[in-house]
């Protein structure tokens, strides 16, 4: 339960707002996410962890010297956008490149990669460090793929200690990727959390029961388990955990016993006397460990065991000082600051939009009514498709529509009063769209809209629909890598496509995407949010194939 709370919508920004403001001497808040206050005195290399809010103190509490440079903060539990990525890099970049790490999940993998090329592009060095530590999502033959917890903490500092010793952008990135390869974490769930402003937990635990496999953004256990004691408990996680120690590893480890946001430390010390006794009778030093609340799930009450294990240099890093808000080690030495950095206000930039035809702007007024339509359809469907993606994602697919819907909708209008043809009210939708609503399907729909709307361009007033859907449908294929079968939008969004190819009016082609969508039930997801809780995904479709049906129906209406 989340007590206090003004918009449950802008929970997770009025908390940022509120933590900059007390930590003013330390941080600065950047259109999407934090960085330090201080300049560095000479270039060095940004460690920019990022994700979703909800995880505090991950990730803008470890702002400081010897940890990250910044933060890119994204809504609770859903990734941040390619533009808040950028934002917080290009004020946190001073010269010598940034890295950003994060956790391994579609929507920050997609955004942050997004983000890397853009800043390229525009001459910022960046790479990524992303984390797979949760033994529990993938088995080891497929490690890439697992999902990134707790192991975040160690990850972040250890690329952040690396840095502050000036090491240069590939060093930083290569001591990240290891410290990953050498970080392996375990989690349980007791209960699930609450959404501000909600009244039910994304997912709850029978009593006497619980979720083995924790995700961090409510997802549930992987498996439901008999609650047993804390020394059994120790047992479980610490054979787990040596199960899969990497060859060649030595004895010493960092260790982290991680509380997911209500279990009590006092708990936390019971179960670590035993994780400590069992990881020393197994012939390994714990080296500084952490046990406290490091990578948090909002109110969730769980509890996960990261292990890293450690050579000469992943040590020194480990233990190297830091001074961040919530997190501090040893002494940091104070170099004085070239200048402070100011407070970065987002500055609008001037939109220039293509002159468009008389036709063109009749155009764009049925793109404006669609948008319209679609946007009253989404918020219709809100909590059906919130509902849908909590069954094994995170549940909050009908936040992210809704958010985007409504970004993406100002966002045309806006263009529309500056003069814009249908293409570029439609490519200032998807813009918005994707700046607003973060997550998978954020980028996804924000780059798809887009694309259709540089298909549409901005001369006539007739548009071949069966173009523009495919530049919308080759644009989301392109950047998410789904194949059809793999239980994403993707299900819905080629039947629908080929509908329209082999002649199908609209409101057919609508009708084959719905049935598609509804057929998804019976996949096992291979993408996303939802794939390491496969098994229990079977029997509900995939929250993004019934959206994307739910709006091209809507759309039906208005196109001929
Ligand atoms: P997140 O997964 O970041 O929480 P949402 O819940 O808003 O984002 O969207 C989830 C939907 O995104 C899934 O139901 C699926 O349809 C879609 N999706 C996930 N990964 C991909 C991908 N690689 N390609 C296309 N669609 C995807
Ligand atoms: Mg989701």
């Amino acid at each position: 339960m989340t007590y206090l709370y003004d918009d449950p919508a802008a929970f997770a920004e009025d908390a940022l707002a509120g933590f900059c403001d007390l930590h003013a001497g330390a941080v600065r808040r950047v259109p999407g996410g934090a960085v330090r206050a201080d300049r560095p005195a000479r270039p060095k290399v940004a460690v920019l962890p990022g994700g979703g809010s909800g995880h505090y103190p991950a990730f803008y509490g470890v702002i400081g010297p010897g940890f990250a440079d910044g933060a890119v903060s994204g809504n609770l539990f859903t990734s941040p956008s390619t533009q808040d990525a950028c934002s917080v890099a290009a004020a946190a970049d001073s010269g010598a490149g940034v890295v950003f790490s994060y956790g391994n999940y579609a929507g920050d993998v997609l955004n942050f990669g997004l983000a890397a090329e853009t800043l390229r592009a525009r001459g910022i060095r960046a790479e990524h460090v992303v984390v797979t530590d949760d033994i529990a999502s993938a088995p080891p033959q497929q490690a890439e793929q697992r999902r990134g917890i707790a192991g975040d903490f160690v990850v972040f500092k250890i690329l952040g200690a690396a840095a502050e010793e000036g090491l240069d952008l590939d060093e930083v990135v290569r001591a990240g990727r290891k410290a990953n390869a050498a970080t392996r974490t375990i989690g349980t769930a007791f209960s699930g959390c609450t959404f501000p402003g909600s009244d039910t937990p994304l997912f709850t635990v029978p009593d006497g029961q619980m979720g083995l496999g924790l995700g961090i953004h409510g997802e549930p256990g992987l498996r439901d388990l008999p609650l047993p004691s804390a020394a059994v408990l120790a047992e479980d996680f610490v054979g787990r955990i040596l199960a899969e120690k990497p060859g060649g590893a030595g004895d010493r480890v960092a260790v982290v016993l991680n509380g997911l946001g209500s279990v009590k430390h006092e708990e936390l010390f019971v179960l670590w006397t035993r994780i400590a006794a069992l990881l020393r009778e197994s012939g390994h030093t714990p080296v500084l460990p952490e046990v406290g609340e490091l990578v948090t799930s909002l109110d969730m009450a769980g509890v996960s065991l990261t292990v890293t294990w450690l050579d000469e240099e992943l040590e020194r890093w480990w233990r190297a000082p830091a001074a961040t808000p919530a997190f501090r080690r040893g002494e940091t030495r104070h170099e004085p600051a070239a200048a402070p950095v100011a407070e970065v206000v987002a500055e609008p930039a001037a939109p220039r939009y293509a002159a468009a035809s008389p036709e063109s702007r009749k155009l764009a007024e049925a793109v404006l009514d669609g948008l319209r339509a679609v946007r009253k359809a989404l918020h219709g469907a809100e909590t059906e498709l919130g509902a849908i993606d909590a069954v094994a994602g995170d549940g909050d697919h009908g936040r992210g529509m809704v958010r985007g819907i409504d970004a993406a909708l100002a966002g045309a209008e806006s263009a529309w009063h500056d003069g814009a043809g249908a293409g570029d009210c439609l490519a200032a939708a998807g813009d918005e769209w994707a700046a607003r609503a973060g997550g998978t399907s954020g980028v996804l729909w924000g780059a798809g809209l887009r694309a259709a709307g540089e298909a549409i361009g901005a001369e006539s007033g007739v548009v071949d629909v069966r173009v523009v859907v495919d530049a919308f449908a080759d644009r989301v294929v392109r950047l998410g890598g789904a194949e059809p079968g793999d239980k994403t939008m993707v299900d819905a969004l080629e039947p629908f496509r080929t509908a329209l190819v082999v002649g199908k009016p609209w409101a057919e082609a609508a009708a084959v995407a719905e049935a598609a969508a509804r057929d998804t039930a019976a996949l096992t997801p291979k993408k996303g949010r939802a794939r390491p809780l496969a098994e229990r995904s079977v029997g509900t479709p995939d929250a993004g194939a019934v959206s994307l049906a739910l709006i091209v129906r809507t759309l039906a209406e208005g196109i001929r």
